[in-house]
Formats: C-alpha cells, structure tokens, sequence
C-alpha cells in the first residue's frame, strides 16, 4: 500500500494537538524510536509524537487516516518481533506518556491502569496492598503493560498463573477512524457481543494500517499470596 508522507503543515498539526515539545523529527529522536530489540532491524519514521490524553490520539489518528499516513504505536520497545518499528515511516505513537496506575480496587481484585505503566512498577504497586499480578516477561523492570497487552506477554509463571490474556477485562481503545470505545465491561462474566478484548490483547500491531490504540486497561489481580515458589520439572 502507498501511503503519503508527512509534511510540514502535518507537523504544525500534530503540535497544535500535543504541543511543540511532543513533536521529535531529530535524528536523535529517529535513532531512539526507529528501533526495538528485534535483531538490527532500524526503521525511522517521519516524526515521534507523544500524546497524553486519548482525545489527543483520536485527534492524531483521524489526521493520519484523513491524510494516509501510517502510524505506529510503541511502548518501551522492548519487543522482539518488531511491531514497534515504523516499517513503512509516518507518525511512531510513542506512549510513554501515559504512566499512571488509575485505581487499584481492593474489593474487586481490579485496576485501572494506563499502558505506559512498567508492569514491574505495576506488580510493586499492588504488592505494597499484599496481591499479586502475575504476568512477568523477564522485560519486565523496562517493558510497559500496553507493549504486554499486544504481545501477550508472559514469563516463568505462565505455567501455573497464565500470561497477560487472562488478567485483561477491559480495554479503552482509540480506532483508526478517532473514535474511542471499550471493548468489554468490568467483569468475569460478560458474554454479549464479540469479544473485542481479546481479538486486540497479542495482535501485535497487525490489525490495520493505523494500529488501534489502547490507552486504558482494566486489569485483573489474585488475592493475598504470601509465597511463590517455582519449580522445574524434568520428564
Ligand atoms: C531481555 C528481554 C526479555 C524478554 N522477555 C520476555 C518474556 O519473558 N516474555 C515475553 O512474552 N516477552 C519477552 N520479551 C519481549 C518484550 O519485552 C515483550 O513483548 C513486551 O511485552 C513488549 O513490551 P513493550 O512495552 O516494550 O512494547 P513495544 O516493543 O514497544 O511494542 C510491542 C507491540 O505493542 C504495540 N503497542 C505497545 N503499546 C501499545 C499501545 N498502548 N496500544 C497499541 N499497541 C501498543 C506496538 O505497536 C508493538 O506492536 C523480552 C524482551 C527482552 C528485550
């Protein structure tokens, strides 16, 4: 697909939307982004923007699909199968902005988190109240909880306690179109329509050209746990 490059009245665009200083076209900036950790592979792209509210992404994405310009979200780009990397330019979405944990609600065994949350700083945070999140990609003191989300991502504990996909509830998404919904409800049972949670959790930036966004997610913790023990098996 031919997309159209960004130009400089995009640019003025994108700063009116996010201010000057959340708008990168340096190559130290490129150097940053046009990377993850999958091998060597460098793309750069046109420009790095870093939204901080999801009417400011609805914004940016009804632009880039009026204007044909690819975007591409990214987390901590820590990823290995580079669904971080601006492989065809436009706009690098970068996240980082969007680092609070919104609500930890001890009654429920929930939270509300953005994805620019360090799911280590995440899984201390609920420590501190004596619960337990298990998901942990051995990433995990860089790798933030949207970059799980769309990797599913998983570690050791995997084998008794599951990986991202089970603890996800909820997702606040931004579609490529700018309009902003939720995907399910705040709930273990909910069975009506679709199950758009989970055809967006481990879709690794494949979805469409203009990758939805997610910009809140409600999480779902374990009761009191005093002590993990880990145990290899060999058969
Ligand atoms: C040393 C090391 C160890 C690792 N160990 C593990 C492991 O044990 N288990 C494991 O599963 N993985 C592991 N990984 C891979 C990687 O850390 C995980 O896939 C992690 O979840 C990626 O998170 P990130 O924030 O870095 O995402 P990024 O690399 O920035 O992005 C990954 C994908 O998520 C998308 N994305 C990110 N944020 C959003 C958002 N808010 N909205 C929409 N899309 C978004 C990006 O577009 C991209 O497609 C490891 C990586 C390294 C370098």
């Amino acid at each position: 697909m031919k997309y159209n490059i960004v130009t400089d009245p995009i640019i003025n665009h994108l700063k009116s939307i996010v201010g000057d200083t959340y708008v990168l076209f340096d190559k130290e900036a490129f150097e940053k982004y046009g990377r993850d950790e999958t091998e060597d592979l460098v793309f750069y792209p046109e420009v790095v923007v870093k939204p901080r509210t999801p009417e400011e992404i609805s914004l940016i994405l009804k632009l880039c699909n009026k204007e044909n310009i690819p975007v591409t979200p990214r987390g901590a780009g820590t990823g290995l199968s580079g669904g971080a990397l601006p492989v065809n330019k436009g706009v690098l979405l970068s996240m980082e902005r969007f680092n609070a944990i919104l609500e930890i609600d001890e009654r429920n065994l929930q939270a509300t988190i953005e994805p620019g949350v360090i799911t280590q700083v995440f899984q201390e945070a609920v420590e501190e109240k004596g619960l337990f999140y298990p998901p942990d990609p051995s990433s995990k003191g860089s790798c933030f909880i949207g970059g799980n989300l769309a990797e599913n991502s998983g570690g050791p504990k995997a084998v008794k306690y599951g990986v991202t996909k089970d603890y996800v509830l909820n997702l606040e998404v931004v579609l490529p179109t700018g309009d902003i919904i939720w995907t399910g409800a705040n709930v273990l049972k909910n069975s009506t329509g679709y199950n758009l949670t989970q055809l967006l959790v481990g879709s690794e930036g494949t979805l469409q050209k203009n990758n939805p966004s997610k910009v809140v997610a409600i999480l779902e913790f374990l009761g009191n746990r005093k002590h993990v023990i880990l145990i290899r098996l060999i058969f």
